[in-house]
């Protein structure tokens, strides 16, 4: 990533976005953290880190507290909770068993087919986990050892994931949209001992044939013992290699009993690829004790999990946000989570709006990719459903443009929801910038840091960049829920302090600060385009695109030009019902023109049917750049199709 963060100018703001939306007075009120305890808790993460993260720490429970909070020795292979025990799984499900919570839902699964759903309670989850994790330890699975997970959104996805974690095993989940390479690629980075899939997934009103793509990986994945397979669709396959083992048959006879391993709070939970947006998906590490304190505060904070909350993480849990957020946050603290096994346009485009309608959601997250999606079918969708139930709405992954946010805004939050625009990263395991429910909002940006997140937006040298301007977003201070490490390589991990004098952390975005303290982010470092001596994000020259009633789908790559330096393309998917004509390329040109102003020169827009994008809905611009400039594309493993 070194070689690309090329500029060393502050980055130019071409769009600014003035309106701002107040939350309504009922959910200032009802919200978890008033806007009292919100100053608080800023003021005190800036004077006391160690006891803000401390005091979030004490809210769960530990088989032994920590002699420190935070060791920087090694920095930057930093440690929390330094000497404490303590296992996710027993904070997630274990202590929940003990309480009222014991007969509560704690995730509700919904097929992709209708009509196909089942739900569990917290003490069925627990059963069953323990059944798995009892399973694992008569293969001779032991702490430290590494579970590869090639599943969709399955309950025994989940199930899976809490098992290993529960006997310190380390689960490292694998989309399932990857082929086998990308699979191959990744557990014998990881030199998993055991694959856990299923005979196929429903995708779209398709099947799709995991078990083949095993198949054909583990031919060359000698750390491979066995193979657990889920029957899912009940298509026929081969189960003769004597590596497969059918998870019904292992869980009949397994115990439901199963001691919670009592583990360091440094040690490793889970290893997850990155969404390989820019470049070689990283391996990257988490561990039991800080992760389970960050990720349990930020979500419990910021999307204000009620009791009798109904909560839907829309994410693949092949994600951090799967994992975060739709597994281990919610169950943290003690809520119903909803799972959907399919795609968001099957059978038809408002099956996000059915599900929220017939299971009573009360908070959605999302990203911006699907609301764009969704958008292209029309208000009428979301407006035929009954939304009443949903409170708050969030989204991440990418920037939203504020045409987006409005249509999520009016149409399914009804102008009632807050939307939580939180922006993180698979390194930083928990949200970082993020509103609250009590904040003002602005369309388009991520708001302020977390209380203890310590932000700056700097220069190359790690200078402060005036505010107004753009800059490398970097993290100056240690946050619990950090990655450990990337997975075999500890070099590669310490690059991300070293990019940036100043001992701080190179998140590889580039944003701006507005007068209120307010982040806008501006797009990834790798992708900003320098045109005439002026710095421009992607986002800012995609957002104008946006906003043209004609542009469903806009990506700016930027191309060498002999005067200007670089000059910008934008690659653009119409809306139905428009045509790509010369008229249309002229009109969007003077349109975007008009918005972004003389700097931002647009050399070329070209019509496509489809933007290349990561399989978790992440634009894919070195790819459109490479084959713009006849270049090597590099790692494609991860995109999508
Ligand atoms: P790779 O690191 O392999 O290129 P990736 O960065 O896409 O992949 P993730 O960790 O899944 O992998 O994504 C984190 C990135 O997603 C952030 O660095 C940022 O660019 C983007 N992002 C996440 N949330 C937001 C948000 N709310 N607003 C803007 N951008 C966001
Ligand atoms: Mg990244």
């Amino acid at each position: 990533m070194e070689e690309s963060f090329r500029f060393k100018e502050p980055t130019e703001t071409l769009l600014s976005e003035e309106r701002v939306f107040r939350p309504l007075p009922e959910i200032v009120v009802e919200a978890n953290i008033s806007p009292k305890d919100y100053k608080k808790a800023l003021e005190k993460g800036q004077r006391d880190l160690e006891g803000f993260w401390e005091e979030a720490a004490e809210k769960l429970e530990w088989f032994k507290k920590w002699d420190r909070v935070l060791d920087e020795s090694h920095a930057p292979f930093y440690r929390w909770f330094v000497g404490a025990k303590c296992n996710i799984v027993y904070n997630a499900l274990d202590r929940h068993i003990k309480s009222f919570r014991k007969n509560k839902v704690a995730i509700i699964w919904q097929g992709e087919p209708l009509g196909e759903k089942k739900k569990l309670t917290y003490y069925e989850l627990y059963r069953r986990v323990n059944q798995f994790a009892s399973v694992l330890k008569s293969l001779g699975l032991k702490k430290g050892d590494r579970v590869a997970i090639y599943m969709p959104n399955l309950l025994q996805t989940a199930i899976a994931m809490l098992g290993c974690a529960k006997i310190g095993v380390i689960h490292t989940v694998i989309h399932s949209g990857f082929s086998a390479i990308a699979l191959k690629k990744r557990v014998n980075d990881a030199k998993a001992r055991v694959i856990v899939t299923s005979d196929g997934a429903y995708w779209n009103g398709k099947i799709i044939n995991l078990k083949k793509a095993v198949d054909e990986a583990i031919i060359e994945c000698p750390s491979v013992e066995h193979v657990i397979v889920v029957k899912r669709t009940g298509e026929p396959i081969d189960m003769s290699d004597g590596r497969y083992l059918w998870w019904d048959d292992l869980m009949e006879g397994a115990s439901e009993e199963c001691e919670t391993e009592i583990l360091d709070a440094e040690h490793p939970l889970y290893i997850l690829y990155t969404s390989g947006t820019t470049g070689e998906p990283k391996g990257v590490l988490h561990v039991h004790g800080g992760y389970m304190v960050g990720v349990y505060r930020t979500l419990k904070w910021v999307f204000d999990l009620k009791e009798t909350d109904i909560y839907w993480c829309a994410a693949d849990i092949g994600w951090v946000t799967g994992h975060s957020c739709l597994l281990y946050g919610p169950l943290l603290c003690g809520a119903t989570t909803l799972m959907y096994e399919g795609h968001p346009l099957c059978p038809k485009a408002d099956r996000l709006w059915q599900i929220v309608d017939k299971f009573g959601v009360n908070i959605l997250y999302t990203a911006p990719t699907t609301i764009r999606m969704l958008m292209r079918f029309g208000a009428e969708l979301p407006r035929r459903h009954h939304l009443k139930t949903l409170r708050l709405l969030g989204t991440v992954g990418e920037p939203i443009n504020p045409e987006a946010w409005l249509w999520y805004y009016e149409n399914v939050g009804r102008e009632r929801c807050p939307i939580m625009d939180t922006w993180w990263q698979t390194e930083t395991g928990m949200f970082m910038i993020t509103p609250f429910p009590i904040s003002l909002l602005k369309p388009g940006s991520v708001a302020k840091p977390f209380p203890a997140i310590h932000v700056e937006i700097v220069d190359r040298e790690g200078n402060p960049i005036p505010q107004g301007k753009g800059g490398f977003l970097v993290i100056k201070r240690p946050w619990p829920a950090m990655f450990r490490t990337l997975w075999g390589d500890p070099d590669g991990y310490k690059k991300y302090w070293e990019i940036i004098p100043g001992n701080v952390y190179t998140t590889g975005d580039v944003a701006r600060k507005d007068e209120d303290g307010y982040f806008w982010i501006q797009g990834r470092a790798d992708d900003i385009m320098k045109i005439a001596g002026h710095c421009i994000g992607t986002a800012d020259v995609e957002n104008a695109f946006f906003s043209h009633p004609a542009v469903a789908e806009a990506a700016c790559i930027s191309i060498p030009d002999s005067i200007k330096g670089e000059v910008a393309k934008v690659f653009v998917v119409l809306k139905k019902g428009y045509k790509p004509t010369d008229e249309l390329d002229r009109e969007l040109r003077q349109y975007v023109q008009k918005e972004l102003g003389p700097i931002a020169i647009i050399k070329s827009i070209e019509f496509v049917k489809n933007i290349p994008k990561t399989s978790s809905g992440k634009i894919m611009r070195r790819v459109l750049k490479s084959k713009e400039l006849g270049l090597d594309p590099g790692d494609l493993t991860t995109l999508a199709d």
